[in-house]
C-alpha cells in the first residue's frame, strides 16, 4: 500500500537503535521469545537463514534485544522470522498473530515462491485499534497515517497496522518485501496482484490460495462498462500509471488475473517464469501468453471477463 516518508526524530532514534544493534551483534546470547519454545527450529529458519541471505542469527537477536528495551508498555514481541510481531492486544492474541498469520504466511510463501528471505530485519507493528495506530505512528515514526489499514515504512523497516481492521492487509504487506528481495525489478502490477490476492486467503493441500473479496465488486462494474484494460496495457503500466489515476481498477484487474492463473494451476508457475525471463520480457506480459499458451489475447481477454463476472464474494 502506501510508502510514507520519514521524519528526522525517529531516524535518529532509529540510528540509535542501529547502533545498539551492532553494539551486541556477537553477543551471541540468544534472547528470550514469548513465542512458544522451538519455534525457529519447527518452522526451519534457523539454519537456512545463511542461504537466504537475510540477516544473520546474531544480527537478529541483537535486533530483537535492542527492540526489547524500547518496547513500550503493554506491548508483547514474538518473534517470526524474518520478522518480529510487536502488538498491544492481549499477550495471547499478539502470538495467535504471530504465528497463525506471519509464520504462516511466510512457510507458505517461502515453500511457492521465495528462495531469498528480506535483507532487513522488519518489524510488524500491530496496533489493537484505530486510536492506537494513530497515537503510536505519530510516537513511534512520527507518521500521520493517510490509510486506516496499515502501511509500510521503508526507511523505519516496520509494517505499521491498525490489526482492527483485519489480518487481510497484514498478508499483503508480507508478500512485499519478500518481491523486493527476490525480483526487485517486479512491476507494480505482479507486485500489488499478488500481495493483494493474499489479502484474503486460507490454504489448500498445505499451499496459501486467495479467494475473492471486497475488490471484485469494482473490476465487475469496470467489466460491465467496458472499462477492463487490456492485459498488455495492465502489464505496461508504469508505476506512476498503475498508483495513479483508476488504481483501484488496476489492482482489482492485477488481482484477478493472478487469481485465474491461481485457480487454474498456473500462479506459481508463471511467477518463476517471469523472475527467469524478466530481462527480456519486464513487464511479464510475453510471459503471461506464453504460460496462457495464447495466441489470440483478445479472446483470452473475453473469456477472463465472462469468468470474472461470475465470480462471487461474499
Ligand atoms: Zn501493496
Amino acid at each position: 500500500m502506501t510508502r510514507r516518508r520519514w521524519v528526522a526524530p525517529v531516524a535518529v532514534l532509529l540510528a540509535l537503535v542501529g547502533l545498539a544493534a551492532l553494539a551486541l551483534v556477537g553477543a551471541g546470547e540468544k534472547p528470550s521469545s514469548s513465542a512458544p519454545a522451538g519455534h525457529e527450529t519447527a518452522s526451519g529458519t534457523t539454519s537456512p537463514s545463511a542461504q537466504r541471505a537475510g540477516p544473520t542469527d546474531a544480527e537478529f537477536d541483537a535486533h530483537v534485544r535492542a527492540l526489547r528495551d524500547r518496547l513500550p508498555e503493554g506491548f508483547t514481541l514474538c518473534v517470526a522470522r524474518p520478522f518480529v510481531v510487536l502488538g498491544d492486544e492481549d499477550a495471547d492474541t499478539v502470538r495467535r498473530r504471530s504465528d497463525g498469520t506471519v509464520r504462516w504466511a511466510v512457510e507458505l510463501l517461502r515453500k511457492d515462491f521465495f528462495e531469498k528471505d528480506p535483507a532487513e530485519i522488519i518489524d510488524i507493528w500491530l496496533f489493537r485499534d484505530k486510536s492506537s495506530y494513530t497515537a503510536h505512528a505519530a510516537q513511534l515514526f512520527g507518521d500521520t497515517p493517510d490509510t486506516p489499514f496499515g502501511y509500510y515504512s521503508a526507511r523505519h523497516k516496520a509494517l505499521v497496522m491498525n490489526i482492527r481492521t483485519g489480518g487481510g492487509t497484514l498478508v499483503h504487506e508480507i508478500v512485499h518485501p519478500f518481491l523486493r528481495a527476490n525480483f526487485p525489478a517486479c512491476p507494480s502490477w505482479f507486485d500489488e496482484g499478488l500481495a493483494s490476492l493474499y489479502e484474503q486467503s486460507g490454504e489448500r493441500d498445505g499451499h496459501i490460495v486467495g479467494y475473492t473479496n471486497w475488490r471484485l465488486a469494482g473490476l465487475q462494474k469496470a467489466v460491465r462498462a467496458g472499462k477492463a484494460l487490456r492485459f498488455e496495457r495492465l502489464c505496461g503500466l508504469t508505476r506512476d500509471e498503475f498508483y495513479g489515476e483508476g488504481s483501484g481498477l488496476h489492482y482489482a484487474q492485477a488481482r484477478y488475473l493472478c487469481y485465474w492463473l491461481q485457480q487454474h494451476g498456473r500462479l506459481v508457475k508463471f511467477y518463476h517464469a517471469f523472475v527467469a525471463a524478466q530481462k527480456d520480457d519486464p513487464t511479464g506480459y510475453k510471459t503471461l501468453v506464453k504460460v496462457l499458451g495464447e495466441d489470440d489475447m483478445d479472446a483470452f481477454q473475453t473469456r477472463w471477463q465472462a469468468w470474472v463476472l461470475k465470480l462471487r464474494y461474499p
